[in-house]
């Protein structure tokens, strides 16, 4: 992919880190600096992105008032591919899972983006 990330602070063993890095594969959908995108490998609905800080941050729990710009620029990229998706319209859902209540499994900041079918409400 083009637009490699400049600065990428790596976390040994994180498999997001790796994926950035194209350690691992993926299908990645976006990239530039600061932030990258590619699909779950587990997907819960026909669109299911996950749109990732390339910087190592664990969870909400660690963002900095530094981090504010980046995470206004995840929201920015989820919507653009929302477009590219073409579920806009009938409409999608962002999630960010923070700690064991809401069963966050990587420990790498990431926002899903999920649609393409209806969905139940909030549990
Ligand atoms: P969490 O529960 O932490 O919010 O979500 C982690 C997500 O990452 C899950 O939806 C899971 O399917 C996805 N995931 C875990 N490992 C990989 C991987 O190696 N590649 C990709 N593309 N997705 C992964
Ligand atoms: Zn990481």
């Amino acid at each position: 992919m083009t637009n490699q990330p400049s600065s990428n602070h790596t976390n040994n063993g994180c498999v997001f880190c790796k994926i950035i890095a194209d350690e691992l594969p993926s299908q990645k959908l976006y990239q530039d600096q600061s932030i990258t995108a590619f699909r779950d490998i587990n997907p819960v609905a026909t669109t299911h992105i996950l749109v990732v800080p390339n910087k190592h941050i664990p969870s909400t729990n660690e963002l900095a008032a530094e981090d504010e710009q980046l995470v206004g620029r995840l929201f920015t990229i989820a919507r653009q591919l929302a477009e590219e998706e073409g579920i806009e319209e009938s409409g999608y859902r962002l999630i960010i899972n923070t700690g064991p209540d809401a069963g966050q499994e990587v420990f790498h900041l990431h926002l899903h983006l999920i649609g393409g079918r209806r969905m139940g409400h909030l549990p």
